[in-house]
């Protein structure tokens, strides 16, 4: 057979060779050790968590060692593809913060454009370079048409089916399947040629070389060393309509764009072989590889499952929506990716996550463990070292977008929020009040007469005109103008004028020698003034509030007693 008129017949319209595709890009001139790496996702209409987790991993990879950090869009599965999908795409990467040197990106109107010398960043654009490669390996010997009708290729499939229901063992169903495949290899020029008369649509396929009784030693930087099966399965290249598959896609696209690190969910592993073959048949030398470990979540009944498409958390965009900062996804994703990230973060309190040194070697083998209770935990962490500018525009960012009249509230008086966003922050132990910025509204609503609302009593057991004695005393005595010493010392001798001592030594010693203690008497007026038990310091409350506030408050409860 003359493999390059057949491969002339096949892709009359290529021009460009691979020399010219080579020139065209470049090995890129960067210093020693700088890392190349690609988010490549498909535009299904979301990022699921995994795929941030991975995205976290290529930018601090690329950028921690000098390198660069692109984003292609793999949409050549056109079925799948959403409308709309990869400007939510972009925006949610926007929204968390992930930088990204080149790829698809919008321009200052909003609209899609492209950044970088090593594009199209869009497979959907970059059929003219797989062309190029397939026809190589047509003209090689290495890959071939097949027309096979959907009949034909539907047969194939079906003796998986009949093996899986037969239970025929692997090897006999792999050798029937294979005995079928083979037939397809057996053309000859004539027939192509009326094929291509008969304008008959083909696929591309390899021409499997391998034995998968013989095994390749290959080194996953997160797994570790593995032995892979050759391959041995006449895989298709293109699609009928030209198209790449994943597999012939990403070996052209990573070598052209001179990936040197390639992060991707560890369900590509089982495909190792398909690409280890592509790469050797291009000529290529292989990126080094991560597959990353799935990220599971406990199934409530002690186990743990994958945590698929429709659990909480799976979806990116669902964590703004919730209230989580990016910085708060970024941490806790560091948590996750490397082991010792916490404790990196505890004994370098001021520094933000991107100056902690990220290792490969840290990296979870097996299967990250994603939950609730410990993002809340980090979320709280890092919510609690901002600035009360920094809660402030962050706050008010999310509820213009989630809930305007809390932005309006908000907005409408920036000083008097911030002051009490300052309660309890900046010091050594800030408070940790909440986890999520959508915690925020009913934590702070009693600042607000209009969402302020009593939705805790005091206990029954109190007495009721000890409650009114307190609340009449406090009044008489109140001024807004008095240091926080000053202020407490009037409380606790109200109520040891009551019968609530202060001292409470002598309260635990013998609690029937009183009627209370001055803790009782903080709690009256908390629960008058914030409607609730807790809430952060009363002083500074009170202060914030302002003195007609707080008047009118107690009076309200005293007369509601
Ligand atoms: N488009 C592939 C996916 O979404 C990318 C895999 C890769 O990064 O190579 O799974």
């Amino acid at each position: 057979m003359d493999y390059q008129l057949l491969a002339d017949l096949l892709f009359p319209d290529v021009t460009m060779t691979p020399e010219e595709a080579e020139a065209k890009y470049p090995p890129r001139s960067l210093p020693e050790g700088a890392k190349v790496t690609r988010f490549a996702p498909s535009p299904t209409g979301f990022v699921h968590f995994g795929g941030m987790y991975q995205a976290v991993v290529d930018e601090r990879l690329a950028h921690q060692s000098g390198g660069v950090f692109f984003l292609r869009i793999e949409d050549t599965d056109g079925q799948r593809e959403v409308d709309g999908a990869v400007e939510a795409l972009l925006s949610t990467l926007k929204t968390y913060g992930v930088k990204y040197d080149e790829g698809v990106a919008f321009d200052e109107n909003g609209r899609l454009t492209a950044v970088g010398d090593y594009g199209p960043y869009k497979q959907s654009e970059r059929a003219f370079l797989y062309h190029i490669y397939a026809k190589k390996l047509v003209a090689e010997g290495k890959a071939y048409p097949c027309f096979s009708t959907e009949e034909q290729l539907e047969e194939i499939r079906e003796t998986d089916k009949k093996a899986e229901i037969q239970n025929t063992d692997w090897h006999t169903a792999a050798a029937e399947k294979r005995a079928k495949m083979l037939k397809n290899r057996e053309f000859t020029m004539d027939e192509v040629k009326a094929h291509l008369a008969a304008g008959d649509p083909f696929v591309v396929r390899i021409l499997a070389g391998g034995d998968p009784e013989k095994k390749t030693k290959f080194t996953d930087l997160v797994k570790g060393n593995l032995e892979v099966p050759e391959n041995d399965e006449d895989f298709v290249l293109l699609k009928s309509d030209g198209i790449p598959t994943y597999h012939f896609a990403h070996a052209v696209d990573d070598h052209l764009m001179r990936t040197t690190h390639v992060i991707r969910g560890e369900d590509w592993l089982p495909s190792l072989p398909k690409h280890i073959q592509l790469f050797r048949y291009l000529g290529f030398r292989m990126p080094k590889y991560l597959h990353t470990a799935q990220i599971l979540k406990n199934d409530g009944n002690g186990g743990k499952k994958k945590l698929s498409k429709r659990d909480m958390g799976a979806k990116m965009d669902d964590y703004r929506q919730m209230g989580y900062v990016a910085e708060v996804v970024w941490e806790y994703l560091l948590t996750l990716l490397n082991s010792n990230f916490e404790e990196w973060h505890m004994q370098n309190p001021g520094k933000s996550a991107l100056e902690f040194p990220f290792n490969i070697k840290k990296m979870s083998v097996s299967g990250c463990l994603f939950d609730f209770d410990k993002l809340n935990d980090v979320s709280k962490n890092v919510l609690s070292a901002m600035t009360a500018d920094e809660i402030y525009d962050k706050t008010l960012d999310w509820a213009k977008e989630f809930d305007p009249a809390f932005a309006a509230l908000l907005e409408a008086d920036p000083a008097y929020a911030k002051s009490f966003f300052s309660i309890g922050r900046g010091g050594k132990k800030p408070r940790k009040d909440f986890a999520t910025l959508a915690e925020i509204r009913p934590f702070v609503s009693f600042f607000y007469d209009g969402l302020f609302e009593r939705s805790e009593e005091i206990p029954a057991q109190y007495d009721r005109g000890d409650i009114r004695a307190v609340y009449e005393k406090f009044l008489e005595s109140y001024d807004p103008a008095d240091d926080m010493d000053t202020w407490f010392g009037k409380i606790r001798s109200i109520g040891e004028s009551l019968g609530y001592t202060p001292d409470m030594k002598a309260w635990k010693a013998d609690p029937s020698a009183f009627r209370g203690n001055v803790g009782d008497v903080s709690m009256f007026l908390r629960i008058a003034v914030t409607g609730r038990m807790n809430s952060p310091d009363m002083y500074a409350v009170m202060q914030v509030l302002g003195a007609d506030r707080v008047r009118a408050r107690i009076a309200e409860a005293a007369a509601s007693l």
